[in-house]
């Protein structure tokens, strides 16, 4: 495909965002009878689903401590939903099992699931979670667990499978996808901010509106659009914290036990819901008993035809480099830097035999030659910021919640055409200076 020199709508990025707008905006174009995506390009410095989209676990939950977010979400199913051979989607549903420290948190993320009608059990102390939970594994054997939120929908997809669905939906709406073109700068007009062209290696594309979607990338392409390195933030109290850097990284920690995936079927011989537990109680190795760890601690995990076994995670790793000087090339498994290691096999191997007898042993069955995790791009307060810079140039940066935010795309589209999403007004990057922060939950996880 030749190279265009001008586009009405330019889209840095085809993972999950860059190719759920281009969809969405050509969808909606269609509907106003302006054709389609026709005017609609999508570049990519690599391939479609070359960055964290491509290797994301995949989960699908609605289980966020933040109302906003939860909201988010549910719009977020509704679009899985909406196609689930297409986006290679799996509506399993999802468990979240926590100790006593998180219980409350829990209870309200039910009883707000169910004021906007997502479906979810509820199941409260330790005795009822014990017996729900051998119901559905009858080798269910964690510990110092005192609820279980079932949510009935949700689940995983598999993760290229649905970027290619994404993008072959855009480009049936005549959305062009050209690889290989890498952004290295913008340029400005003489009267605004606004950017009136993109660089690339491969020439310059004059535009009216950019979209970036660039994932684990966006340090960079937020340092070409000269956006803020450090922001002010005013907390609870109105106090103000300053210079805090804009954006910090986190090394993503999951794996594949290469078992059978149908080794974790439910008594009834389901496919189980994704199973995602927290726990204090303390984690003990499975090889030799050893005390890992006494800390708050949780993993997530689920069987998977796609990754050859259970595949799953634990705790990200903060990345103790400024931003700048985080290689984030070579992306993912082929990072030399951020793959897991052995600790983590151990770690997580240790965790799925504290949760069912059927793991026991089973740490030689990790598939630790095949590299996996990778990097993920956080926030301040590590929740996503989605908003206009420039006057043009509207930013997807999801601070690494976004495989399963595949809605996003359909409310940036209505606003590229003039509307105001207000799902999307809680995520301003306003909220830091005006203190209008999201409530923190007790999970040890960033991202609940
Ligand atoms: C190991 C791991 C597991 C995860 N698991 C889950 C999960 O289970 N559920 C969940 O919801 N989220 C998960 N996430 C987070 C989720 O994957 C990301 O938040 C999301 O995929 C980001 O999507 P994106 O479209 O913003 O970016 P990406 O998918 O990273 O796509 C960005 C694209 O931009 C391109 N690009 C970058 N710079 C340039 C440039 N200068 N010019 C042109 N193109 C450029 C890249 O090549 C890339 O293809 C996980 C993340 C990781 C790392």
């Amino acid at each position: 495909m030749a190279m265009p020199t001008h586009v009405k709508t330019l889209i840095i990025g085809a993972g999950i965002h860059g190719l759920s707008t281009a969809w969405h905006l050509a969808e909606k174009l269609k509907a106003q009878g302006k054709g389609g995506g026709q005017d609609i390009l999508v570049i990519d410095k690599t391939a479609i689903a070359a960055g964290a989209s491509g290797i994301a676990c995949g989960v699908v939950r609605n289980n966020y401590y933040q109302p906003a977010m939860r909201e988010l979400m549910a719009l977020c199913v509704e679009v899985w939903e909406s196609d689930p051979e297409a986006f290679s989607y799996h509506p399993v549903g999802y468990l979240q099992i926590s100790p006593e420290a998180m219980r409350e948190d829990v209870a309200t993320i039910h009883a707000q699931q169910q004021a906007i009608g997502y479906d979810s059990a509820f199941i409260e102390g330790a005795a009822e979670s014990t017996a729900y939970m051998k119901n559905l594994f009858h080798d269910w054997q964690a510990r110092g667990i005192t609820s279980v939120l079932h949510e009935k929908k949700g689940g995983y997809a598999n993760n290229t499978a649905s970027m290619y669905g994404l993008a072959t939906k855009a480009e049936n709406l005549g959305v062009r996808i050209l690889t290989g073109v890498k952004v290295t700068g913008f340029r400005t007009g003489h009267s605004s901010d606004a950017v009136t062209a993109v660089e690339t290696d491969r020439g310059v594309i004059e535009c009216e509106q950019v979209v970036v979607g660039v994932g684990p990338w966006i340090n960079q392409v937020w340092n070409m659009l000269e956006l803020p390195k450090t922001v002010t933030i005013k907390d609870a109290r109105g106090r103000l914290h300053h210079d805090i850097p804009m954006w910090t990284y986190m090394a993503l920690e999951e794996g594949t036990l290469g078992v059978d995936p149908n080794f974790l079927k439910t008594n009834d011989g389901a496919m189980p819901p994704v199973i995602h537990l927290d726990t204090d109680a303390p984690l003990h190795s499975d090889v030799d008993g050893a005390l890992i760890t006494e800390e708050m601690w949780g993993i997530y995990y689920k069987p998977d035809f796609n990754f050859g076994g259970i595949q799953g995670g634990a705790m990200p790793v903060k990345v103790e480099v400024p931003a700048d000087e985080v290689a984030i090339d070579p992306y993912g498994p082929e990072s030399p830097e951020f793959v897991v290691d052995d600790n983590f096999a151990h770690m997580w191997c240790s965790a799925l035999a504290f949760c069912h007898q059927r793991f026991e042993g089973q740490i030689g069955h990790y598939k630790n030659r095949e590299p996996s995790g990778g990097l993920g791009c956080f926030t301040p307060d590590s929740f996503p910021v989605f908003d206009r810079f420039r006057e043009n140039v509207f930013v997807i940066a999801d601070s690494n919640h976004g495989y399963k935010m595949i809605g996003v795309g359909k409310l940036v589209a209505e606003e590229l055409l003039g509307g105001t999403s207000a799902l999307l007004e809680p995520f301003r990057f306003s909220r830091y200076a005006e203190g209008k922060l999201h409530p923190t939950s007790h999970s040890p996880f960033p991202w609940s």
